[in-house]
């Protein structure tokens, strides 16, 4: 590799929701770019099948089987995570449900709301407390990537409780950039838009969705996983070092149209 900055070898990376989706696209590129990946996720089939595919590129890959809602849980995950590979240089906190409610927002029930607030936000705040204070007990710097939605920035009717989540997830990671600049720690936000994984399935080949929303997307198609690997090596990368405190919004064009 001739840019030196985009090899990955000797770095870890963990990718909550690396499983599946966006997350898998994620950690299977820094696995192909040389680091060392662990990924957490709830479903043993998915963490099985996903660690046989990201050691088939030559690294250490671990799948843990772990619910981010669960405080307790992330902690014991977070020390085997570094038990097994060492260290953490860059944490992906990109696990999270849909919460697509099918009801009108004064009629849905406040435990959809906590539920998906509970993975979504909580689950990223246990995440990314825990490379945090390892990252500035190492001293040596690091990465803080959370995964957002453009729900957060447009309006998702009967998805209030998603979008908000994501919203205060974009407000906690640029908190978390002014704060941990001064341990060489970066903190920024991937912004999806319509991305063909396991969440969006109820709607992938339903016309009348597809003609409402998909034709508007300037690359007429969905987005897939892999459409996320680079950005994911760039943030993980010494390239990105000194870029803190910034929402990459990839969406085909989605957002500008
Ligand atoms: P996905 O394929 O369903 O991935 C979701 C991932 O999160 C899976 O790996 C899942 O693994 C994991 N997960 C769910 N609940 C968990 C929990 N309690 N603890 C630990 N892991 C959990 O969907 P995706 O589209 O790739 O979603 C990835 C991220 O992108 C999410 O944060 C989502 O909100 C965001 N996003 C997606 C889109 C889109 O259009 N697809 C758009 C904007 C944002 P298990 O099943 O094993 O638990």
């Amino acid at each position: 590799m001739s840019y030196q900055e985009f090899d990955l070898k000797g770095k870890v990376a963990l990718v909550t929701g690396g499983n599946s989706g966006i997350g898998l696209g994620m950690a299977d590129a820094l696995a192909r770019a040389g680091a060392d990946v662990c990924v957490w996720g709830t479903n043993p089939d998915k963490n099985r099948a996903a660690e046989a595919q990201l050691s088939a590129h030559g690294v250490r890959a671990l799948a843990l089987q772990c619910d981010v809602s669960d405080e307790s849980q992330v902690e014991e995950s977070w020390e085997k995570t570094v038990t097994a590979l060492g260290k953490v240089d860059s944490c992906f906190a990109n696990a999270g449900i849909g919460g697509g409610s099918p009801l009108p927002f004064h009629e849905q029930p406040t435990d959809a709301w906590r539920k998906v607030w509970a993975v979504n936000l909580d689950g990223a705040f246990y995440t990314l407390r825990a490379a945090a204070r390892h990252m500035v007990e190492r001293g040596e710097g690091g990465r803080l990537v959370g995964t957002s939605s453009v729900s957060a920035i447009h309006g998702a009717p009967r998805g209030q409780a998603y979008a908000s989540s994501k919203g205060a997830l974009i407000a906690m990671m640029q908190g978390l950039a002014v704060e941990l600049a001064r341990y060489q720690i970066t903190s920024n936000i991937v912004i999806p838009g319509w991305i063909e994984t396991p969440m969006t399935q109820r709607n992938v080949g339903n016309e009348r969705f597809e003609a409402a929303v998909i034709r508007r997307v300037p690359f007429r198609r969905w987005g897939t996983g892999d459409d996320f690997g680079g950005i994911a090596v760039y943030l993980a990368s010494d390239a990105s070092r000194y870029h803190t405190g910034d929402s990459f919004v990839i969406d085909g064009g989605y957002t500008r149209f």
